[in-house]
């Protein structure tokens, strides 16, 4: 059993305001996620030692860019994602629902 038999897993996009540094303007950037949602339940094969995985596992959600292109057309700089966390855990309460990020750990800072 591995990690991934825990989770439903899925690609979402979504959008955060950025400050490129470089032109200092502020736009709308698509960021792509994978989303693991942890499944509601455990796989009829699992052991204990997946029985204890599932136990802890938590639903979370990773983010795949680390580079974006400034939508300034005068800079069109490619910049670090800053400010937005790279693993947000996202919860249980939210599984089957789509997933709704506490906002005190998502977006800027
Ligand atoms: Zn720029």
């Amino acid at each position: 059993m591995e990690e991934r038999d825990l989770f439903d897993e899925r690609q979402e996009t979504k959008k955060h305001s950025l400050t490129c540094p470089h032109c200092r303007q502020t736009n709308e950037y698509e960021i792509n996620w994978i989303v693991r949602t942890k499944k509601r339940q455990l796989p009829p094969r699992a052991d204990d030692r997946a029985r204890a995985m599932y136990a802890k596992a938590r639903s979370y959600m990773v983010r795949r860019d680390d580079l974006l292109a400034c939508k300034n057309m005068r800079c069109r700089k490619r910049f670090e994602v800053a400010g937005v966390q790279s693993v947000v855990f996202t919860g249980d309460a939210v599984a089957g629902k789509g997933i709704a990020a506490d906002p005190e750990n998502f977006g800027n800072r």
